[in-house]
């Protein structure tokens, strides 16, 4: 991966995911350099580069130094109804655990705990004071047992601690967040007509909003909360019913998000108490910082916030002092940030492009016998082209890119879930 000119790095851009004519792109518009402008049109993904040039740190300078303004959506309210933040008393069998204790438990998971708590892990749902109700509704989602994330995750935030958390992918941090979000749902009133979300969860992407969403309604379908997912680039119509139509927890893009609370008589965050922030790095990475700050300014400054992240870049470390306080608890599951030890990883450099394509499809072949293949491109058009390439070869192919509509980029998702394609370009 040869990076580009310096010159031309400008900051990543989050349209390529967003909702076309939102807000997000209205403001980038408005803001970005005209070289900016011209170059994200083409450049989908700059991450891979950036990050494999080592430039991770450069970008990070240049977002310093933009202004730290922040979007005007008004406060809704100035007076909040009280709500019990702490939903969590350990058993007495995990209570009368000695620190040391603890802390073995912690280390036979591979957790990390960092901030003022002594809460330990729990080692089965029955242990994290969920009703019965709930209890039932995991068991017939076949989840048995926490994982090591919720097993720490999840007495913690149900004790009312703000959260930062960092666990490999797969590892469940989904649910980690949702059932304290479930929680939160339970022990406030019912929403009346035309209050919005209780909980509100952010992702930086519109698959990855309706992967949250679909993963918390796997859980809420057997119980009382109502979740639905809001995200740029299909008609606002559904969304807004949804919304309507009383939703306790939604999952949204925030320039989506933006963009229904700035429409007349949609939602509104006031009663919102649990703010999940997923994939908080990407957001940032794909220029989300004022959308969110601006979102979770105008939510009550008493809620509990909990933020997810891959990676602990500067600006995520701002983001996490400025959103979780002074007293947030940091988890950390295994080695992240390192690299997934599930995962063999293999780095091959090419003289050219043409011995590069040469490798490829003469190798293609045996990694579709091994599973499903991803293929990763720098340019929009790069897709459409290597995806034609296979195609003409015989090879079952999809491509996904921002430029695709909503209803294509389902097809293709659900295409390469299903294995009736074998490539993902
Ligand atoms: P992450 O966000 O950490 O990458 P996800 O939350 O998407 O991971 O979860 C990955 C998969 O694991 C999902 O299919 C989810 O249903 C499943 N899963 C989550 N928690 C559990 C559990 N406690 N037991 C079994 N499966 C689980
Ligand atoms: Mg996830």
């Amino acid at each position: 991966l040869a990076p580009d000119e310096p010159s031309s790095r400008a900051p990543r851009r989050a349209e390529a995911d967003e909702d076309d004519d939102g807000f997000a792109l209205a403001l980038e518009r408005a803001t970005a350099a005209p070289e900016a402008r011209q170059r994200r049109d083409d450049v989908d993904d700059e991450d891979i580069v950036a990050s494999a040039a080592g430039y991770e740190d450069e970008y990070d300078d240049t977002r310093r130094r933009q202004a730290p303004s922040e979007l005007p959506l008004p406060l809704v309210s100035t007076s909040y109804e009280p709500f019990e933040r702490v939903a969590y008393a350990p058993p007495k069998e995990l209570a009368d655990l000695a620190p040391e204790d603890v802390k073995k438990r912690r280390e036979a998971l591979d957790i990390r705990v960092d901030g003022c708590n002594l809460i330990a892990p729990i080692e089965r749902f029955g242990q994290g004071g969920f009703d019965v109700d709930t209890l039932k509704a995991l068991k017939r989602c076949g989840f048995e047992k926490p994982t090591p994330i919720q097993a720490q995750g999840v007495p913690t935030t149900l004790a009312g601690c703000n959260v930062l958390a960092m666990a490999k992918t797969g590892s469940g941090k989904t649910l980690a967040f949702i059932l304290p979000a479930l929680s939160h749902v339970a022990r406030q009133r019912a929403l009346s007509k035309h209050e919005g979300p209780i909980a509100l969860v952010l992702a930086p992407t519109r698959e990855l909003a309706r992967q949250i969403s679909s993963e918390a309604n796997k859980i809420c379908k057997h119980l009382r909360p109502r979740c639905c997912a809001i995200y740029g680039g299909v008609s606002k119509t559904d969304q807004f019913k949804a919304l309507r139509g009383g939703a306790e927890i939604v999952v949204a893009t925030p320039g989506r998000l933006i963009d229904v609370l700035t429409m007349k008589n949609c939602t509104n965050l006031s009663r919102v108490t649990y703010v999940a922030l997923d994939e908080a790095d990407r957001m940032l990475d794909m220029g989300f910082e004022k959308a969110v700050r601006s979102i979770c300014r105008a939510i009550r400054p008493d809620r509990q916030c909990v933020l997810f992240s891959a990676t602990m870049p500067p600006s995520v470390k701002r983001l996490c002092r400025d959103l979780l306080g002074d007293t947030f608890v940091t988890i950390c599951v295994g080695d992240v940030g390192a690299a997934n030890a599930d995962v063999q990883q293999v780095a091959r450099v090419f003289v050219d492009d043409a011995a590069r394509a040469q490798w490829f499809f003469s190798t293609l072949p045996q990694f579709i016998d091994a599973g499903q293949v991803l293929v990763f491109v720098t340019h929009k058009n790069s897709v459409d082209e290597l995806v034609h390439d296979l195609t003409t070869r015989g090879v079952r192919a999809v491509g996904l890119h921002g430029d695709l509509e909503q209803h294509d980029r389902h097809a293709a998702m659900k295409a390469f879930k299903s294995e009736s394609v074998h490539v993902l370009v």
